[in-house]
């Protein structure tokens, strides 16, 4: 049997699944969830990247990249799709050390419960890490950012997106509170 046969065993997303992802794609802001349009830092016609609503209190900001069309997980995505994913997730990396002057990226994805999903449209993450920053001793740490410090985040990550060439302004995290 083929691997992509198997795909659908692997779906967990409950029955009439109103994804949030698919939302903030089709740049529908639903009130209930916490996904505002000014996160969104970048989007063509295939990915978007936006500022996860929820953020770790030493690796701010945690930047989601998707696929606009909707897949679950790793099982069922495309693989071409999955180098116009990189594709984009580079450009936020490089975007990140310049922006925030970090010391290093981590990219991230997470399949199915066990592999710590919680939101059923695939997604990367890309987070950027400092020296001694705990990153996975404080994993539970998550919590909801403000609209409004994402949306200053999603202002800086796009300034820098927009101009591959400019240096990194000093940044010591105060202009967001963090
Ligand atoms: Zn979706």
């Amino acid at each position: 049997m083929s691997n992509l046969l198997l795909a659908p065993l692997f779906k967990h997303a409950p029955e009439n699944y109103c994804c949030p992802f698919c939302q903030i794609v089709q740049r529908m802001e639903n009130p209930a969830d916490s996904s505002r349009l000014s996160d969104i830092v970048y989007q063509d016609k295939l990915v978007t990247a936006l500022v996860a609503s929820h953020q770790y209190p030493r690796n701010a900001p945690n930047i989601i990249v998707v696929p606009n069309a909707h897949y679950e997980n790793i099982f069922d995505l495309p693989p071409e799709l999955g180098s116009d994913i990189y594709r984009v997730a580079q450009q936020i990396a490089f975007a990140l050390k310049r922006a925030y002057a970090c010391d290093g990226i981590s990219t991230r994805q997470h399949n199915e419960p066990t592999g710590s999903q919680d939101v059923w449209h695939f997604h990367l993450h890309v987070t950027p890490r400092f020296k001694n920053d705990g990153f996975y001793k404080n994993f539970y740490d998550k919590f909801l950012m403000t609209a409004e410090q994402r949306a200053a985040h999603a202002a800086r990550v796009k300034k820098f997106l927009a101009s591959p060439g400019a240096s990194a302004d000093l940044y010591d995290g105060k202009e967001f509170g963090v």
